[in-house]
């Protein structure tokens, strides 16, 4: 069984949106793809676990899926400012 510690956290960006929900993506290495996910960033930071978009058979985050956080940049406080 997964722990929390087991999933990895992957840093991402905003990608620019005329929608409500903010999105984001992030540099798949494993893929060698972006990854493109919706979500708000929540109050610990992240925005949450998301099952992996990744294609490329046996990408490490197909078991465990992953937490996004956006990269430090991008915040001030818990609002993205990208
Ligand atoms: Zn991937």
């Amino acid at each position: 069984m997964l722990t929390k510690q087991d999933v990895p956290t992957v840093e991402c960006q905003p990608v620019p949106t005329r929608f409500d929900t903010p999105q984001w993506k992030f540099w798949c290495k494993h893929c060698r793809a972006w990854h493109h996910h919706g979500g708000h960033v929540e109050a610990d930071g992240t925005i949450g676990h998301r099952l992996a978009h990744c294609h490329k058979p046996g990408s490490p985050y197909q078991k465990t899926g992953y937490f996004l956080r956006p990269a430090a940049r991008f915040l001030v406080g818990h609002v993205c400012v990208g």
